[in-house]
């Protein structure tokens, strides 16, 4: 057992280990200095020890296994007679003040990371304020700095909401990194063309957004040059939902036959993936029901033209969708034509860059994780730190 706590271990390079015991439940270890004579920082030459041997006792790690470690650690008091000053020595890893070493702290802000402060205070016996006070601390000195990188050329722009129905913040993040290089507050043109003059970096070549009203037209009077994908998820999600309000009014015929979990998994699927079973299901149902039937082969129409290989591809195969969706097939997919049509440029854009803001979707249940351990996020400028900080780094 005591072999376990190697030097490695312990990870403080300048002490040996010197007695380990466990007292009233938890482990202390006796540290020595490897290091016994010290020099006078003013002459250079050796000083002496003067002070009565005293200790101080640190929280140092905390292992599943055994609970807290403790380290004991001497203080030295140096006198230096021809200069006639006096110092206490200060070993690596072991601040001056406070009853925790450096190590520990680290681990206490790693901890943190996907966990409340509350849980982490109950585990290492540190009270919330103080975890809160080291983690922002820590946050500031840790976070990516945009002078320290270069401007990302692809940017995924995205809404997501603090609160579940109010208050919209917008994300710009880079699509290839993943990192999320701001975040800020509201999603009404004004604050979005006010985000994006405070971004950090030159204007990237491309940005992939949702299908908000008049989002492209926000961004490119500031960014005038940039490119614009509408995102593939979003056009996607806009036959999904449809069809998922089909579904509701279908129900008569689906609830006799078919339980509502499986009822979304035959529609909303890749019929690639069906077996042959779902898929004679599927058909029924689809024969009982021409609205849905018609949404649904839509919806395997999108799906293919985004399977076009090259841009002139892409192109045709999204204006002979258009030209025929405008005016036959379900009412529901005919509000959707319009849509494309008035993003056709953006959504072709994709065929160009090849990009999505999957990598900001998977923020986005990041997001929620931090807002759910956050109770509701009092602090938007914290909020933005822990989000810049649990995500990807750059
Ligand atoms: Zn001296």
């Amino acid at each position: 057992m005591y072999k376990q706590f190697t030097t490695d271990l312990v990870h403080l390079p300048s002490f040996e280990l010197g007695e380990i015991y466990k007292m009233n439940g938890v482990w202390e270890i006796q540290l020595i200095p490897r290091q016994q004579s010290f020099i006078c920082p003013l002459c250079f030459r050796k000083s002496v020890n003067h002070a009565r041997p005293k200790e101080r006792v640190l929280k140092h790690l905390f292992i599943p296994t055994h609970g807290l470690i403790y380290v004991r650690v001497p203080v030295y008091r140096q006198r230096c007679d021809d200069c006639g000053i006096s110092w206490s020595v200060e070993w690596p890893g072991i601040p001056q003040r406070g009853k925790v070493t450096n190590r520990f702290k680290e681990m206490v802000i790693q901890e943190c990371k996907g966990n409340t402060f509350q849980s982490v205070s109950k585990k290492t016996g540190i009270s919330p304020s103080t975890i809160t006070h080291w983690f922002y601390q820590e946050a500031e000195r840790l976070v990516a700095k945009p002078e320290n990188h270069s401007s990302p050329t692809k940017v995924c722009i995205d809404e997501f909401s603090l609160k579940k129905g109010h208050k919209y913040s917008l994300a710009i993040q880079d699509a290839e990194t993943g990192h999320i290089w701001q975040v800020s507050e509201g999603r009404s043109r004004a604050q979005i063309q006010e985000a994006l003059k405070r971004y950090p970096f030159i204007a990237p070549v491309v940005a992939v957004t949702d299908l908000a009203p008049g989002m492209a037209k926000t961004i490119q009077e500031v960014w005038p040059h940039v490119d614009i994908v509408a995102d593939k998820f979003h056009v996607i999600q806009l036959f999904t939902a449809a069809l998922e309000r089909a579904r509701k009014l279908s129900s008569k015929y689906a609830t006799k036959h078919l339980e509502i979990r499986y009822q979304r998994r035959l529609l909303m699927t890749d019929p690639k993936l069906l077996d042959p079973q779902e898929k004679d299901k599927l058909s029924k149902w689809l024969d009982e029901d021409t609205n849905l039937y018609q949404q649904y082969q839509a919806l395997q129409a999108i799906r293919r033209v985004y399977q076009s290989h090259t841009y002139q591809e892409g192109e045709q195969s999204l204006q002979a969708w258009i030209d025929y969706y405008l005016w036959d097939g379900a009412s529901a997919t005919r509000r959707i034509a319009k849509t494309l049509l008035q993003w056709k440029t953006e959504i072709l854009n994709y065929f160009k860059y090849r990009i999505t803001n999957a990598k900001i979707e998977g923020t986005n249940n990041l997001i929620k994780t931090i807002k759910r351990r956050s109770f509701g996020c009092p602090n938007q400028e914290k909020f933005t730190l822990r989000i810049r900080l649990e995500c990807q780094q750059p």
